[in-house]
């Protein structure tokens, strides 16, 4: 199996418009193509969101900074370290460390505090970091303390669209240079998109597929965008039908383009459908993300309107979870942190083709 298919943009439009019989048939054949690239181990990582704070004013997202309905929160080390317990004690080896993005040093030294005490108890540990764009040498520090994975959505790969989505304090361009730091300092890079967001037109989200192959990404995390009442976007026009088929057809194309790349199920396909987690899995996803946050403080993290909570009962919440994916006729796995397949052989430079 070539571990990168080539696809026209024209293609992808179509298979990405797929709906009835032949969207399952999509699906059908992603699944087939995970199963042969990266098998059918499903891997869970306990997502912590550490804090709320943010200085992005991003047009969609309720933690944005000017979105004063929000009680802001920052954790500390320890009580992070609570929450990674939470996850080791679940039996889990692999947490996602998620927050607002700031660039202050009282928040990079928070977050290289918190990496070091993680990997001195858990030094197996694998440790996901999605705290925005940094200069180069704070990802430097971020992974010589312990991340070894890095979540950084683009948003959307085309740079106009950016600019409609974001104000013009933050750029586009910085964006893409944070992406190739991160890659430069040896992490798994990770980004994604939204999904079906405002001014977004079919050829957008084929560019994104393209984008993502152009960078050579390890792991995708995107997902539908979901209106927030508080925000300068939340009454457009929007159709959760609409968004949710395209979220899943994304996975599929995805999955089919890169076969060997990690992709989750993301949380926001849950909020347009009970199942939505599981049919992001059947769609050819391969990693999950329940939530390890403090309970109390998770409807703080409202990054959308009906963002779903889990459960206060973390290990209930994951053996229910477990269930559901052995239901599928996939393999839950906690015990592996999972790394990414296409990283391990980018970075052996082995050819598969
Ligand atoms: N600040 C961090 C991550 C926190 S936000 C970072 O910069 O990476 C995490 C993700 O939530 C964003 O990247 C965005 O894609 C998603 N998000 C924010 N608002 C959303 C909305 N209204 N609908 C769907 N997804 C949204």
């Amino acid at each position: 199996m070539a571990n990168v298919t080539s696809i026209s943009k024209k293609e992808i439009i179509e298979l990405l418009s797929l709906k009835g019989s032949e969207q399952i048939e999509l699906h059908r054949k992603a699944s087939e193509i995970r199963r042969d690239s990266v098998s059918d181990r499903v891997y869970i990582r306990g997502l912590i969101e550490f804090s709320n704070i943010c200085e992005n004013d991003c047009f969609y997202c309720g933690i944005r900074k000017s979105n004063n309905n929000v009680r802001r929160y920052e954790l500390t080390p320890d009580e992070i370290l609570g929450a990674v317990d939470e996850a080791a004690s679940s039996g889990l080896t692999s947490v996602v460390l998620q927050s607002g993005e700031r660039r202050d040093r009282r928040f990079i030294s928070l977050v290289t505090d918190s990496l070091r005490i993680i990997k001195q108890k858990y030094p197996f540990m694998g440790i996901t970091l999605s705290s925005g764009e940094q200069d180069r040498s704070v990802y430097e520090e971020f992974h010589k303390a312990g991340a070894s994975r890095y979540l950084l959505r683009i948003e959307t790969s085309n740079e106009e669209h950016y600019n409609r989505l974001h104000p013009g304090a933050m750029s586009f361009r910085e964006r893409i240079r944070s992406l190739h730091d991160l890659r430069d300092t040896g992490f798994q890079v990770g980004t994604g998109v939204m999904i079906n967001s405002p001014f977004q037109i079919p050829e957008n989200l084929a560019d994104d597929i393209l984008f993502f192959q152009t960078l050579d990404i390890d792991m995708c995390g995107m997902g539908p965008f979901i209106p927030h009442s508080g925000t300068p976007l939340g009454k457009v026009e929007y159709s959760a039908e609409e968004s949710f088929n395209l979220g899943l057809n994304m996975i599929a194309v995805l999955r089919i383009v890169m076969p060997d790349i990690n992709i989750a199920s993301t949380t926001a396909l849950e909020t347009l459908s009970p199942a939505g987690r599981e049919s992001g899995l059947m769609a050819g996803a391969n990693v999950v993300m329940p939530q390890f946050s403090p309970f109390s403080l998770r409807d703080s993290y409202t990054l959308y309107d009906n963002k779903p909570l889990g459960s206060e009962d973390n290990r209930g919440f994951l053996d229910s979870l477990k269930e559901k994916i052995k239901s599928l006729g996939l393999i839950p796995v906690t015990e592996d942190s999972g790394t990414s397949i296409h990283y391990i052989r980018r970075t052996q430079n082995v050819s598969t083709c």
